[in-house]
């Protein structure tokens, strides 16, 4: 049997790494297309190329392997001649002859190289009109980076003018040349030599030190072109920068003594930084390889992709980037022939990796008749998730966005380049500038986040009061049932006259315009009637609920100054006493559209709850707003349900269809507590409407719900999970709403249908990019309701990018007054509208943490501060830890809403006790009890030595273990059931 035998050189490093990549791709590839002006002899084009395949022996080797290699050798061929193929394009209408030209160039860069025969430099030639024609250079990555580029066009041009002049050599005239297999065999001894020791040392240290430095994470949604294919493409965004703001850049690298490259780059971090989040992250930049200058001229994969870490701090400036960007820059570039790059480091997992490269092409050059032009430069050696690559060309600069479409997509890419230019042209207006301050979402993507996603504006009766347009209603539909409880029910009609019956009574006590007027009722037709009653007589409703502790009910009273209360007693003894005359007349009130309808307190996190101040307007614009967003497109359901208790404001969306003629049907308190009894409550009435949380929602999920629940479910008051919104898909016969707003901004500010239809998915869809599922997704909220503006904000109050997260603010109609008696809280919860000429317009901050969607979509994702909620009640945590320093013997404590069971969020308190046995845990429950709503009382108690710190000293909430793995000192309140579990429950 014959021996085979292969002589030849390995591979450098860099080809090492990049033969493994590319074979899985056509991506890897080094072109440029030339311009050419003027009259070309081709056949001396063809002759200069020829030379300089002779002069450098990287254009005529081969790669060849023997079974069994895993990696070829380079081997040197004779190389042939070069034949130039040609296109011709000079008789084809203008408009398609570009088209064309850009489909052969990218034919041409990918089509396959034949390694085995070393014939790897491939030229073309498109002629676009007599004396125009494309250059198009092709060559594998393996062989050529973009200074090997740079050096052929610089050198076939002189070859060529030799050729045309006399037919002589014109490398005569050249000096030798370091051949490509000598840089290898040099940077291989070179990496494994004694005296490149220090310098492999400087890289790993570099190495260790990075480590765990993710590459930066983008959110840009995906062309669904999800999992990974073996193939590698590359899509590219292309912008092109005038001369005005290059000269912006020069002079701010000139002033720091800097460079463009350096520039360019502290601005691609920043904008990292700024869509990415991350504070610190890597960025590969490509260094050229060519320190020396023998290499100058020489051909081959010499570019090196280098991690550089970028860090970030709040205040930090595009001055200060520049400093350290070109302290690392230095460095790198100093001990660059040291690094070798791993054979498949940074290619998996991990981020993405985020890659950088500079290059600089002179003008137009001349020679002879010809001038020639740089029309394209593409190099393509290393495997990136995302590069920027920016190509200054005399006085203007290119900037190219490569991505990998696999993980992003093409409009995504696009905003980036966008606001790539936006942060640079402030970046270099004001270079001391904090990077953080400047504006990121600038031209079409600004317009789309302050104008056309909250391009809200509706008529709405703004004028009117809610109890108005119910007497409206009763008009309309006297004998209708309004309200339908277990026991009872009640017409439009026989409702209004109990209402102006309360109304003539509340009047003639002083109730009028901005009098509260507390309302302690059960659920029942009464607690309808008195609501309205108390609207009748001008005034606010207060609600408050008879389970609540006599302690916080006092002091809800007191800070609202309600000196009415209507209890059952008072009640009783109003309509059920003397048979009282009806009362048809509605009561003739001076009240409008700007007073107080309702005042709703919530948990305040400095430990006493705040009352909440809603304006009629704002609930008429809900009703409005709704009414668009759901029910115009349901055929006009007649039968909704009161589930939320009174004391919670989604009970007011509920209320407010009795402006619309609809039955409320008051679901009983045994039904709310009971999937089964719920579910049967609702089919047994005909109820169309439910309205639930999605702590409530998943117990009913859990049961057999199929087919059994309304035919539309609106779901809010916190976050919906993957796994819930998953059921919610599942359950057939439903539409499911997620609704989302605070209290602050009357019940709903967004509305977004849930799953099955289309786009309007109620989380990820499967068809976004990869990187959407790594931020946690609490549900898509939808878009704003009628007159209500969402914005996504960072803490400079400036718009921050689709897909970037960011605090959400509302504005518009649904703006509350503002916290009872709170004047500076409400100064700083609402602020001024940054976005908005309307003299006092006014946004909430609502302290969640949102995004906005390529779709125009919000998305939900937490919150920023320690306002949680625990089975649909809103708490502030610190209200609970406030109340607990009330008691003696607890010196320190934290509590926080721990979720160990998925599904099942609980409170849980962790206290620091002045000594062992200075407190029972069931005091300090019975404590809680006194001062707060039931749902506030943590389900479990843990004493701990000392709370566990953070390195900077503040409590590690992180470190605080599960009540059931500590030894001592916990005391849980035994594991609830189901049932109990909702018993103490929901909203
Ligand atoms: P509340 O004032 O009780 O309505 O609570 C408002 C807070 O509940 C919001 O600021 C959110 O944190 C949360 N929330 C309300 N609705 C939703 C929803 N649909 N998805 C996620 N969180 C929600
Ligand atoms: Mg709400």
């Amino acid at each position: 049997m014959k021996q085979e035998e292969l002589e030849g050189y390995r591979l450098s490093p860099q080809q090492q790494r990049l033969w493994r990549l590319r074979q899985h791709s056509r991506a890897f590839r080094s072109q440029c297309v030339l311009m050419v002006r003027g009259p070309l002899r081709t056949e001396a084009l063809e002759a200069a190329l020829g030379r300089l395949v002779q002069r450098h022996e990287i254009l005529r080797t081969a790669f060849r392997q023997l079974p069994g290699m895993e990696l070829p050798l380079q081997v040197i061929t004779d190389g042939g001649p070069v034949r130039l193929r040609h296109l011709d394009l000079s008789g084809c209408p203008a408009a398609d002859r570009q088209r064309r030209a850009e489909e052969y160039v990218r034919e041409e860069r990918e089509r396959p190289f034949d390694y085995e025969r070393g014939q790897v430099l491939r030229a073309g030639l498109v002629r676009l009109a007599a004396a125009d024609h494309l250059l198009v250079v092709s060559l594998p990555a393996l062989c050529a980076d973009v200074r090997t580029l740079q050096n052929l066009t610089r050198e076939v041009w002189r070859q060529y003018e030799a050729v045309t002049a006399g037919g002589e050599d014109a490398a005569a005239g050249l000096s030798e040349v370091v051949q490509y297999v000598q840089y290898s065999e040099w940077q291989h001894e070179l990496l494994a030599s004694e005296e490149g020791a220090e310098g492999r040392q400087y890289w790993r240290e570099q190495e260790t030190w990075q480590e765990g430095l993710a590459a930066p994470r983008l959110a840009l949604e995906g062309d669904g072109r999800v999992g990974e294919s073996a193939e590698y493409e590359l899509g590219e965004v292309r912008r092109e920068l005038g001369a005005e703001v290059l000269g912006q850049v020069e002079r701010v690298a000139e002033r720091q003594q800097s460079s463009a490259e350096a520039v360019l780059l502290a601005c691609w971090q920043s904008l990292l930084w700024r869509v990415g989040g991350a504070e610190e992250f890597a960025v590969r930049v490509a260094f050229d390889g060519r320190k020396y200058e023998d290499l100058y001229e020489s051909f081959g994969l010499f570019t090196k992709h280098i991690s550089t870490r970028s860090s970030f701090l709040k205040d930090t400036s595009l001055d200060d980037l520049l400093r350290r960007v070109d302290e690392s820059f230095g460095s790198a570039y100093e001990w660059q022939e040291y690094y070798a790059p791993g054979p498949t480091d940074g290619l998996g997992g991990g981020g993405d990796v985020v890659g950088y490269e500079y290059a600089s092409w002179d003008g137009d050059q001349h020679h002879g008749q010809l001038s020639v032009a740089c029309a394209e430069l593409y190099s393509c050696t290393e495997r990136q998730k995302l590069k920027l690559s920016c190509l200054r060309q005399g006085a203007g600069l290119r900037l190219q966005f490569y991505y990998d479409p696999q993980t992003y997509g093409r409009a995504g890419v696009e905003r980036l380049a966008e606001e790539y230019v936006t942060l640079l042209a402030g970046a270099v207006a004001e270079p001391e500038q904090a990077v953080g301050r400047l504006a990121v979402v600038g031209g079409h993507e600004r317009q789309q986040l302050l104008v056309e996603w909250n391009e809200t504006g509706r008529e709405y009766p703004r004028d009117k009061c809610i109890h108005q347009l119910f007497e409206e209603q009763v008009e309309r539909t006297p004998e209708a049932v309004a309200v339908l409880s277990e026991d009872e029910q009640a017409t439009y009609r026989e409702l209004n006259e109990r209402a102006n019956q309360l109304a003539h009574h509340l009047r003639s006590v002083g109730v009028g315009p901005e009098v509260v007027v507390g309302v302690c009722l059960d659920r029942s037709v009464e607690m309808v009637a008195a609501v309205l009653g108390v609207l009748k007589a001008g005034g606010a409703y207060l609600p408050l609920d008879p389970e609540y502790p006599a302690e916080r009910l006092r002091f809800m009273l007191e800070d609202a100054g309600a000196r009415v209360v209507l209890t059952q007693e008072a009640l009783t003894g109003l309509w059920g006493g003397s048979g009282g005359a009806v009362a048809a007349e509605n009561p003739a009130v001076e009240v409008s559209g700007g007073n107080l309808a309702y005042v709703i307190y919530t948990s305040g996190s400095t430990g006493k709850p705040k009352g909440v101040m809603v304006e009629h307007r704002s609930g008429v614009n809900l009703w409005a707003a709704l009414k668009r967003a759901i029910y115009e497109g349901l055929g006009e359901p007649g039968r909704v349900s009161l589930n939320a208790p009174l004391s919670f404001d989604a009970s007011v969306k509920q209320l407010l269809q009795l402006l619309s003629g609809r039955c409320v049907c008051l679901i009983p308190e045994g039904a709310r507590r009971e999937p089964e009894a719920l579910l049967r409550h609702l089919s047994e009435h005909s109820v169309e409407v439910l309205d639930t949380t999605p702590s409530q929602l998943r117990q009913v999920l859990a049961a057999d719900a199929r087919g059994r629940l309304p035919g539309v479910v609106l779901v809010g008051g916190e976050a919906i999970d993957e796994a819930l919104a998953a059921r919610m898909r599942e359950c057939g016969g439903s539409r499911f709403y997620n609704v989302y707003g605070p209290t602050e901004c009357t019940v709903d500010a967004t509305v977004g249908a849930v799953g099955g239809r289309g786009t309007e998915g109620g989380t990820e869809s499967s068809t976004e990019g990869s990187t959407e599922s790594r931020a946690e997704s609490g549900g898509v909220i939808g878009r704003p309701i009628a007159n209500v503006q969402v914005y996504v904000l960072d803490a400079h109050q400036q718009l921050v990018p689709v897909g970037v997260s960011g605090e959400i603010y509302i504005g518009g109609g649904g703006l509350a007054r503002g916290y009872l008696n709170r004047p500076e809280l409400t100064a700083e919860r609402f602020v001024p509208h940054p976005y908005s000429r309307d003299e006092g317009a006014r946004l909430y901050r609502t302290g969640d943490v949102g995004r906005y969607k390529a779709s125009g979509e919000i998305e939900y994702l937490g919150r920023v501060d320690g306002q949680v909620k625990v089975r649909g009640y809103r708490i502030e945590l610190g209200e609970i830890e406030a109340a607990l320093s009330g008691h003696a013997g607890v010196e320190q404590s934290v509590v926080v809403a721990r979720e160990d069971v998925p599904g099942q969020k609980r409170l849980v308190a962790y206290l620091v006790t002045e000594s062992s046995d200075a407190v029972n845990i069931g005091d300090v429950r019975q404590f809680l009890r006194e001062k707060l709503p039931d749902y506030m009382v943590p389900s479990a108690f843990v004493i701990l030595p000392a709370l566990p710190l953070t390195r900077r000293g503040k409590v590690d909430r992180a470190a605080l273990p599960p009540p059931e793995q500590v030894e001592s000192g916990a005391d849980i309140v035994a594991p609830r059931t189901p049932a109990e579990e909702l018993l103490a429950n929901l909203y």
